[in-house]
C-alpha cells in the first residue's frame, strides 16, 4: 500500500477529485499529518469516517521505529531509527542560538566511499523514500519546533535526487511545515548533474558542497566521487550554479591531520576559489572517527589555515564539531549499532 507522504498536495488532491471527494479535504489531511504531526487516520476528528475509512483502505502511514536516542553535553540529539525493512538511519537536532537544526538521512548507508566518513563505512543499502525522510522530520518536530533543516545526514542528496525535491517541496509547503527553502540546506559531495539540475529547479534552497581538498590527488584520495567529477568540472558547476541562481554556496572543508591542513593546502584552496563569486568555506575540524584513523589537526595549525584563508581574501568561517560525546559525526552511531 502507498503511504501517503509520497504524495505532494496536488497529487493528493487529484486523487480526492478522482474520489469525488472535496479538494478542502486534502489541506485537512495535510494539517493533521504534518502540522498536528497524527500518524492514525483514525484519529483526525473533523474527517467523516467514511473518509478516514477510505483512506485507510487506500493508503499507509506507517512511521519510523525509534531504536536509541543519546543527547549530548552541547544538547545535540541524535536519535538512531529502523525502517520498516530492518534497515536504519540517523538523523539529529543540532540547536545554536536562535537555530534548531534537524539534519535528515538521505540514502540507507552511502556509496561514495569518503575516508574520514563513518557512513560509507558500512555499504550502500538503498534509497530512502520521501516518506521517510519526511518521517525524520516529523519525528524530530514531534518535541521540537525545527527552524532549519539539512540533508546533510548519511547518503548523498543529489544521489537520491527526486525524492529529496520532493520532501523539500512538502516541508517547504504552507499547509505543510512551511520551513522556507532559504533554511532548507542541501549537503553534496559534489555530484555535477545533480548540482547542475538543482540550479535549474527554481528552490531557493541552500547549496553546500563537500570540498575537503584543493587538489585533484588529495580529493581522489579522500573522496573517490572525485574521480568521476574532479575540481575543475566540479567547480565550473559550481561558477554556473552560481551565475543562474545568483545564490551563494557554502563549501566544507573538514580538516584531518596530515591530510589537508597545511599551509600549502591553504594556498591550494584561495587560489581554486578565486574567481568564483559568492563562495563561503565552513571549516570543520575533523570529528575523530578510531575506525577510520581520522583526526583533527591541532588547535594553532586549524587557526593559521583559517587565518591564511581570511589574509588571501577567502570568506572563511570556523566551525566547532557538534556532538561528538555522542557520536554524532556522520554514521558514527550507525556504525557502532551495526557492528553489534
Ligand atoms: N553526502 C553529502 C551529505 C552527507 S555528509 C556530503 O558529502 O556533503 C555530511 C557532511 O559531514 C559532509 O560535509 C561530510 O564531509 C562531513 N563528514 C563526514 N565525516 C566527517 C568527520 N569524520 N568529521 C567531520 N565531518 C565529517
Amino acid at each position: 500500500m502507498r503511504n501517503i507522504k509520497e504524495l505532494s498536495l496536488s497529487e493528493l488532491e487529484a486523487v480526492l477529485k478522482e474520489w469525488g471527494s472535496p479538494k478542502y479535504l486534502a489541506q485537512e489531511l495535510f494539517s493533521w499529518i504534518y502540522k498536528k504531526g497524527i500518524q492514525d487516520f483514525s484519529k483526525m476528528s473533523n474527517i467523516s469516517l467514511e473518509h478516514r475509512k477510505r483512506l485507510k483502505d487506500n493508503f499507509s502511514l506507517v512511521t519510523l521505529k525509534l531504536i536509541n536516542k543519546s543527547v549530548s553535553i552541547d544538547g545535540t540529539e541524535k536519535f538512531l531509527f529502523c525502517l520498516e525493512d530492518g534497515n536504519s538511519i540517523e538523523a539529529v537536532i543540532i540547536p545554536a542560538k536562535e537555530r534548531l537544526t534537524g539534519c535528515i538521512s538521505t540514502q540507507a548507508g552511502c556509496k561514495f566511499a569518503c575516508r574520514f566518513c563513518a557512513s560509507g563505512a558500512l555499504g550502500f543499502k538503498r534509497n530512502l523514500t520521501c516518506a521517510e525522510m519526511l518521517d525524520e522530520v516529523l519525528y524530530l518536530q514531534s518535541s521540537h519546533k525545527l527552524t532549519h533543516i539539512v540533508f546533510m545526514g548519511t547518503g548523498e542528496p543529489l544521489d537520491n535526487y527526486d525524492n529529496v525535491i520532493k520532501a523539500i517541496r512538502i516541508i517547504n509547503s504552507k499547509p505543510a511545515l512551511g520551513i522556507g527553502a532559504r533554511r532548507i540546506t542541501i549537503s553534496s559531495c559534489g555530484i555535477v548533474p545533480g548540482i547542475q539540475r538543482l540550479s535549474r529547479e527554481k528552490l531557493q534552497v541552500e547549496l553546500s558542497i563537500s570540498l575537503h581538498a584543493a587538489d585533484d590527488k588529495t580529493r581522489s584520495n579522500l573522496m573517490p566521487v572525485n574521480k568521476k567529477y574532479p575540481l575543475s568540472r566540479l567547480l565550473s558547476a559550481c561558477r554556473d550554479y552560481v551565475m543562474d541562481t545568483n545564490r551563494q554556496i557554502t563549501f566544507e572543508y573538514v580538516l584531518i591531520e596530515g591530510v589537508n591542513s597545511s599551509l600549502q593546502s591553504a594556498g591550494n584552496l584561495s587560489t581554486i576559489l578565486r574567481g568564483l563569486r559568492l563562495a563561503k568555506v565552513n571549516l570543520i575540524p575533523a570529528n575523530p572517527i578510531k575506525e577510520l584513523g581520522v583526526k583533527p589537526p591541532g588547535k594553532l595549525e586549524i587557526l593559521f589555515f583559517r587565518d591564511y584563508l581570511l589574509k588571501h581574501g577567502v570568506n572563511a568561517t570556523l566551525r566547532l564539531p557538534r556532538g561528538q560525546d555522542i557520536e554524532a559525526a556522520c554514521g558514527q552511531l550507525r556504525l557502532r549499532y551495526e557492528k553489534k
